[in-house]
């Protein structure tokens, strides 16, 4: 047996953590130490040489991607492929035991599962159904109130009502959530965990049959783990010394959709007989880099204290540059990608991570003017687009005619004269009865009441679901996906919009065909016995969004939030959008945790990168429609200067951020203004001119503002005055 393959590759400490005997293991280190390297090599050690079957290995990362990589570096080390091996999200692995155990959790073998999207919309059309107005009850904040007492683990059934009229009206909402998703087969993302949750506590066979097969249990980046994935853990181990668990306390970003950073003290406290290691050499990034992260960083309070060194050399100066709006940030990221490849560099190793998906969109317009191939990771999914929801709620509708959210989406898209009225007539006899829309809408065509022409076209509905669902039966999934496409009027529907628009979607749903005729069903080989083709994949679209468009084979510019840059590295990034009131975001500012959280974001962010980081910020910038002129992000403030050089468009000037700002350099100087010469703005009021660069479309100037500060503002829009 060689085992060198998978010992040599590594540091005295990662080894201890991989070769020790099984038992409780925490490994708690810092950004880039090793920790994902040491759960691949660990799983490896236990099945080579502790004779661990693949069959009785759990692992659970962050995201499909890892989970991906991860299993491809297992089976790279053990030179044979790991079927059995069960490794993914704790939303798909427990999305794969509810398809397993679907009657023991009370569920219908077809059960759905619904995205973000599809919940907010559950969750307007109840309110509509209550008469509730949803100025005074938010949607989206009662879609964040569902979901957190889900990740508490808490049931509306469980919730005694209070004196409270606010709290009693939320938890009736809530109550007809749960009441409505169990009439239609629909499972949100947080009842995947709850029910898996679920699944264990109420069915002791099962447990007993998980814990018997799952003998060893990997968690990945544990600092993000929320009470139930937790409590869903701890019962799978429970009273057995077989949680090896990694995480960074300082990568806690979740936060905000319940994690748990204080998990990592249960998991000290539940499991007496661990041990901790903590690895201490970051092998991703250069000195300069890690230098400035562990600064940034320092600042939060409350740490658990770790100091990360490399000895892989200082490296480049982190790049920052002040753009004076958002396009031009865009325009200087996008050349500074050119130039990486023009040296070689290659495309897919540049990453652009923004605070705020909305972000992406100018970042994208320019590389697509530059013919720049790039991928989006998250933000405008491809399973999120109207268009694919759209095709993809008639497929959910074959499978499942209770499923209500999909009827809703698509009874009148593409429109076929079925009016609000007809509409409401259907809601009104489900609620009254307690059945689907779908069986509804049954109902009220054998009551005849409804005029000839609604009839119609409500029939007609009804029969093009049933007809598709005939006619595909014995097709390949992706026929029966073309068929939908072709046979939805969604096509047509799309051809009539404005030229570019619909062809892009026409294109998407072609997409889509696509998706489906390379859906990798061996994935999952082992288990979904009794799933269908079709099934599989919708629940695939709902759970892996994002993972289909472009292709990985593509060499392609990374574009991510910096939420799902977790746990990748890169070795070119920027980092963009450094402003106050976008990162740190606006509601974090005044609230000490959550800025803590957001610091730790911007400590992962650095830490993605290898060799380059380039920090960016605009002075102006237009975002959600709006026009706003931000101040430097607080972070940018928080590392040392002599880590940083300021860039300009057309030169470079070392300087920390807080020095730069008054200095008058050598730039080129374009002739419209001089310096020293006093301007006026209609937002800024009066200022007078300190530095000039750039020309034609790109000038801009450096004006000091009685009022508002120094500013960088574009000549082409700023329309100074000369005073
Ligand atoms: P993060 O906190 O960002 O998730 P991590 O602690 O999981 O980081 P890894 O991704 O496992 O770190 O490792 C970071 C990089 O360092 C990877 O490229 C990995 O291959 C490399 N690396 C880890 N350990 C060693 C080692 N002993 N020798 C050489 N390279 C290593
Ligand atoms: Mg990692």
């Amino acid at each position: 047996m060689d085992i060198t393959k998978i010992i040599d590759p590594l540091n005295d400490s990662q080894r201890l953590a991989v070769t020790a005997p099984s038992q409780a293991m925490l490994v708690l280190a810092g950004a880039g130490s090793g920790k994902t390297r040491v759960l691949v090599h660990r799983i490896a050690w236990q099945i080579q040489v502790e004779g661990v079957s693949a069959h009785s290995i759990l692992a659970v990362t962050f995201t499909n991607k890892a989970a991906k990589e991860m299993r491809g570096r297992i089976e790279d080390l053990l030179g044979i492929p790991a079927h059995t091996l069960w490794i993914g999200t704790f939303h798909g692995l427990a999305h794969r035991l509810l398809r397993r155990h679907a009657k023991q959790v009370k569920l219908p073998e077809t059960f759905q599962v619904m995205d973000s999207g599809d919940q907010l919309r559950v969750i307007k059309r109840l309110l509509t159904t209550l008469n509730l107005d949803d100025a005074k009850w938010p949607p989206r904040q009662l879609q964040w109130y569902i979901n957190a007492q889900k990740d508490e683990g808490i049931r509306a059934r469980y919730m005694a009502a209070t004196d409270d009229m606010y709290q009693r009206q939320m938890l009736a909402i809530y109550r007809a959530y749960e009441a409505f998703c169990d009439r239609s087969g629909l499972v949100d993302f947080a009842e995947l965990l709850l029910r898996a949750h679920e699944l264990f506590r109420e069915n002791p066979d099962v447990l007993e049959f998980y814990r018997q097969r799952f003998r060893q249990v990997h968690v990945d980046e544990f600092q993000d783990t929320n009470t139930i994935q937790y409590a869903w853990l701890r019962l799978l181990t429970d009273g057995k010394d077989n949680l090896f668990v990694v995480g960074d306390d300082d990568q806690s970003i979740y936060g905000w959709r319940g994690a748990k950073i204080e998990n990592i003290y249960s998991f000290q406290r539940h499991y007496p007989n661990h041990q901790i290691i903590k690895l201490e050499q970051n092998y991703r990034s250069t000195g300069n880099i890690l230098k400035a992260a562990n600064q940034v960083i320092s600042m939060n309070d409350g740490r658990m204290g770790k100091e990360l060194w490399t000895d892989s050399g200082d490296g480049d100066l982190i790049s920052l540059y002040a753009a004076f709006n958002e396009q031009d940030e865009a325009y200087f990221v996008v050349e500074r990608i050119r130039a990486w490849v023009n040296e070689g560099g290659a495309r897919s190793d540049a990453a652009i991570l923004y605070r705020s998906n909305a972000q992406s969109r100018q970042f994208e317009e320019k590389l697509m003017a530059t013919g720049t191939p790039y991928r989006v990771y998250g933000g405008l999914r491809f399973f999120e687009r109207a268009e694919i929801k759209n095709a993809l709620a008639y497929l959910r509708l074959m499978s499942n005619r209770n499923d209500d959210a999909s009827f809703e989406r698509v009874i009148n898209t593409p429109t076929r004269g079925i009016g609000a009225k007809t509409l409401e007539d259907i809601r009104k006899i489900a609620r009254e009865q307690s059945i689907s829309l779908w069986a509804a809408a049954i109902v009220l065509i054998n009551q005849g009441d409804l005029p000839g022409r609604a009839s119609n076209a409500l029939t007609g509905f009804l029969n093009l679901i049933k007809r598709l669902t005939e006619q595909s039966e014995d097709m390949e999934l992706y026929e029966k996906v073309k068929l939908v496409v072709e046979k939805s009027g969604l096509v047509e529907l799309y051809k009539k919009e404005k030229m570019e628009k619909g062809e892009e979607k026409i294109e998407n749903l072609e997409e889509l065909v696509n998706a489906a005729r390379l859906f990798d069903f061996t994935q999952d080989q082992e288990s979904e016995e009794n799933l269908s083709e079709l099934d599989m994949f919708l629940a695939h679209a709902a759970l892996e969004a994002g993972e289909m468009q472009g292709d990985d084979i593509d060499d392609c510019v990374q574009l991510m939030t910096l939420h799902s840059a977790k746990g990748l590295e890169f070795k070119l990034v920027f980092l963009v959008g450094m402003e106050e009131g976008l990162f740190p975001s606006q509601q974090s500012v005044d609230d000490a945790g959550r800025l803590e959280e957001e610091r730790r974001l911007c400590y992962v962010g650095m830490t993605r990168a290898m060799l380059q980081l380039h920090l960016t910020y605009a002075e102006s910038r237009r975002l959600y429609g709006r026009e706003s002129y931000p101040r430097p992000s607080r972070f940018l403030r928080e590392i040392p200067g002599q880590y940083i050089q300021e860039v300009r468009m057309r030169a470079t000037v070392s300087h920390p951020i807080t020095a730069v700002k008054t200095k008058t350099s050598s730039l080129q100087v374009t002739s419209t203004y001089k310096l020293g010469q006093r301007v006026g703005h209609s937002k800024f009021g009066e200022g007078v001119v300190l530095q000039m660069e750039g020309e034609g479309a790109h000038e801009r100037v450096q004006i000091n503002f009685k009022q508002a500060g120094v500013k960088w503002l574009m000549l082409a829009y700023a329309q100074l005055k000369t005073l």
